[in-house]
């Protein structure tokens, strides 16, 4: 039962409890015999009779023993209680030790739970065999999952911008698609409203595509419909311009805060830059290569008319470009 054999005291109590009096010896065995069996326990009262004797530094050393052993058990209490927070007992002796040792285990536990509990879970324990084993089975495993929600989730961002560029990209053209236009119009006429800066669109439409497709086949169109939509993106320079896919084979350009002056110079630069290409129309009505009737519309953006009015002008015209022979830029009149 215990550690090392236990040698008979010389020279100390052992010798001296002989002189020490039968009811003496009586309360000292049933104070043992208390703590033993879990009972209450007293100090031992010094009475007069023993004071200045052998007898009197026994009881004081006695009780001395007992109050450190009180203040163990205390200890032990607070700590079974879950108060880890209360100070161990001062004293020397090997039981209170490994006491301190078992305490500031717990103590360092606690903390490496609250740890896991905001999301470190590197956390690994090194003590308390078997508890040990599971602990660290189980940081290791939160560590697993929450990575893998870390990935899956990375994923699903990815996903979701991939749909979210679907949505407002044109996929033959890369250009935006209607709904990016419908976006961005509104966006840049309220923005013109409050600047109250001039907003201009330009409306691009290809010359006699249907025979285009008719004559060269559906292939050879949807190529025409991706080079003209290079063409015209490479003159789109400021950030927030935005050239789109209108429908079919049109385009429209939104120049924010630009004048009708500025949107003409543009239109006409795409307008030449498409002829230039010198892509084969034999069957046109304009020319011999592929062409573009472009219409120009400018507004200082106000809070009563929608911004359809712009598209509405800006078409108009187009129309008017159509008529006129195509192959040409028509800027809307001022209003
Ligand atoms: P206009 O000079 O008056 O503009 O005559 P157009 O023939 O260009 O105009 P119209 O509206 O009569 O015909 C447009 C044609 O564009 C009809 C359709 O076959 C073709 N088109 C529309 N979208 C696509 C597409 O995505 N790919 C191809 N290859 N052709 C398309
Ligand atoms: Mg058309
Ligand atoms: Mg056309």
């Amino acid at each position: 039962m215990f550690g090392r054999p236990c040698l008979p005291v010389r020279g100390g109590f052992g010798d001296r409890i002989s002189q020490v009096d039968e009811p003496l010896q009586k309360e000292v065995t049933q104070t043992l015999l208390n703590i033993i069996n879990g009972k209450d326990h007293c100090p031992i009262e010094l009475s007069p009779i023993h004071r200045g004797s052998h007898a009197e530094e026994f009881i004081n050393t006695f009780n001395h023993f007992l109050s450190k052993y009180q203040e163990m058990v205390d200890f032990v209490q607070e700590i079974s209680k879950g108060n880890l927070d209360a100070d161990p007992p001062i004293g020397r002796f090997k039981a209170l030790d490994n006491l301190k040792g078992i305490h500031s285990n717990l103590r360092h536990l606690t903390w490496q739970t609250h740890r896991v509990a905001e999301g470190d879970y590197n956390q690994q324990v090194d003590f308390l065999g078997d508890f040990s084993i599971s602990f660290n089975k189980m940081t290791r495993q939160l560590k697993e999952s929450f990575e893998k929600i870390e990935t899956q989730k990375l994923a699903l961002e990815d996903a979701n911008r991939f749909l979210e560029n679907m949505n407002m990209t044109d996929p033959l053209t890369g250009l935006g698609n209607r709904r990016a236009f419908d976006g961005a119009l509104g966006l840049e006429w309220r923005q013109g409203e409050r600047d109250q800066s001039p907003l201009s669109l330009i409306m691009l439409d290809i010359d006699s595509f249907k025979k285009f497709n008719d004559n060269y086949g559906h292939q050879e169109g949807d190529d025409c419909i991706r080079r003209v939509a290079k063409t015209i993106n490479r003159h789109i320079k400021r950030p927030r311009d935005l050239a789109a896919r209108y429908g079919g084979e049109e385009f429209a350009v939104i120049l924010s805060a630009t004048s009708t002056e500025g949107a003409s110079v543009v239109a006409e630069n795409i307008r030449y830059a498409v002829e230039e290409m010198k892509i084969p129309h034999l069957y046109s009505v304009a020319t011999d290569v592929v062409t573009l009737s472009v219409g120009v519309a400018t507004l200082i953006p106000t809070i009563g008319p929608a911004p359809e009015s712009l598209v509405k002008k800006a078409d108009k015209a187009l129309y008017s470009a159509k008529n006129l022979g195509r192959n040409q830029v028509v800027v809307a009149e001022r209003p």
